[in-house]
């Protein structure tokens, strides 16, 4: 199909990550052949396509999902695994479009994503090694002032979970390196085995009458006077349809493809780590993340292999080695880690949008989307996914406060996106720096 630089970041196979070598769920499903009418046609088998699934099946709906690959072949199978509270970020620069009323509404939603993703695995029984326990980590004095705006504001909105700040001399509690001035500790988010939460939800998606197809690249939508999905071997007519293509919408929908840019994003899996060397590293086993526009987020997997994850790379070209740009970061940390051997490395693609809040809505009234979770997905992707399935069924209009916000379309065409995303984001690197 598509040829890529880097194999172990695209090919049209899953990457080799430890994350496909631990997978728990097998599950295949047929491609898309002859004609198929349902209710509700998703297009991307991601955590988006697939949870908004569930909920329309959950509300009765018929449902049919095509992806061009396999399931959680995107950003959802590969991805750091945290699963963090929050949706978007500095939501107050959309108050001109929101106003109070909706920040407030997208910060809780912020916490209700968390709490939807961990319901769906406590109802389906998904096994991917949930773990609750997390920490922002500040490189700067100014990360930890933030942190403690954080800590303040949380407070305010009685955040059932437990919540703490911690000074430069106590980061040791949680990482065993002396790279950072403090941090903030929240044990309402964790982390989990993103390929097998996506595909055990396909797994329950299936049990719930929903119809998945792989090996279906979308190649044409009809949107008018009817909706019908093309692949190469069939096509699916539908009342209504959901585009879930993210980071790899392109050529899917002209509209949605300008207002989301592919930026990559690597991982390095250890080998496992020993008993002495893991609790030096992660003694409380939370997922970590430091505020950088090119972050840290690192892990313990559920074997005690060092998940480290970084180096955003917005000019479309991959590093020819994953592991020969991403150890020396992890070793900068951790020098006594510096003789383990990497076992697995591989990359995927984030969509980033101009704002970076997520991009929830519809189109027509018939043809909704969700796109651009900016690295921040794993909890958005279960918000957006009830928030149509709500709209849809007009249980609410939660969804209106997302539309309300303007999304920049990015010039230049499929060719000169990528590196003015890199233009800019090279600017924002230069300012970590300070
Ligand atoms: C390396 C990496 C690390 C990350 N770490 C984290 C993290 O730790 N925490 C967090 O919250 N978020 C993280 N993210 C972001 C998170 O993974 C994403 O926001 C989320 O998975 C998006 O899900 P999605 O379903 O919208 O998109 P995807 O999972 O990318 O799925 C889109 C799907 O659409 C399919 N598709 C596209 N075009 C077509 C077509 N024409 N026909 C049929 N199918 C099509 C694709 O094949 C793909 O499978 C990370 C992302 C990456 C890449």
């Amino acid at each position: 199909m598509t040829k890529y630089l880097n194999p172990h970041t695209h090919s049209d196979a899953h990457p080799d990550s430890y994350y496909v070598a631990t997978r728990r769920y097998a599950d295949s499903y047929p491609t898309l052949e002859g004609e198929v009418i349902v209710d509700v046609c998703v297009v991307g088998g991601g955590l988006s396509g697939i949870n908004t699934a569930i909920e329309l099946a959950e509300r009765g709906d018929r449902v049919a999902v095509v992806e061009a690959r396999m399931i959680g072949w995107g950003a959802s199978g590969r991805n750091g695994g945290q699963l963090i509270r929050g949706i978007g970020h500095g939501l107050e620069q959309f108050r001109k479009w929101i106003g109070q009323e909706g920040i407030d509404a997208i910060s809780q939603m912020g916490f209700e994503a968390v709490d939807i993703a961990k319901q769906r695995i406590e109802k389906f029984s998904i096994d991917c090694d949930l773990k609750m326990g997390y920490c922002d980590l500040a490189t700067k004095d100014r990360h930890y002032r933030d942190f403690k705006e954080d800590y303040e504001w949380l407070k305010s909105t009685k955040y059932p979970h437990h919540i703490e700040l911690l000074s430069a001399d106590r980061m040791h509690e949680v990482v065993g390196t002396d790279a950072y001035v403090g941090g903030l500790v929240d044990m309402g988010s964790g982390h989990v085995h993103p390929l097998n939460l996506i595909t055990g939800e396909a797994r329950a998606a299936a049990s719930l009458g929903v119809q998945i197809f792989e090996n279906s690249l979308v190649t044409r939508i009809e949107e008018s006077p009817s909706i019908v999905v093309h692949t190469a071997k069939g096509r699916v007519r539908a009342e209504k349809l959901v585009i879930c293509g993210n980071a790899y919408v392109a050529g899917l929908h002209r509209v949605l493809e300008t207002k989301v840019l592919p930026a990559g994003s690597y991982i390095i899996a250890t080998e496992p780590l020993t008993e002495e060397q893991w609790r030096r590293t992660l003694p409380q086993d939370m997922a970590v993340c430091d505020q950088n526009v090119a972050l840290d987020y690192y892990r313990l997997s559920a074997d005690k292999r060092l998940l480290f994850g970084g180096r955003c790379n917005y000019s479309g070209r991959d590093p020819k080695s994953i592991e020969g740009v991403m150890k020396p970061d992890l070793v900068k940390l951790f020098p006594y880690l510096k003789d383990v051997k990497i076992e697995y490395q591989w990359g995927g693609m984030i969509g980033i949008g101009a704002n970076r809040l997520p991009q929830i809505g519809r189109l027509t009234p018939n043809i909704y989307y969700a796109q651009a979770y900016a690295g921040h997905g794993l909890n958005a992707t279960h918000m957006a996914a009830k928030l149509i399935a709500e709209a849809m069924h007009k249980e609410s209009n939660r969804i209106d406060v997302f539309e309300k916000v303007r999304h920049m379309t990015f010039p230049g065409g499929a060719k000169f996106r990528s590196p003015l995303l890199a233009m800019g984001m090279l600017y924002y690197r230069f300012m970590d720096l300070f």
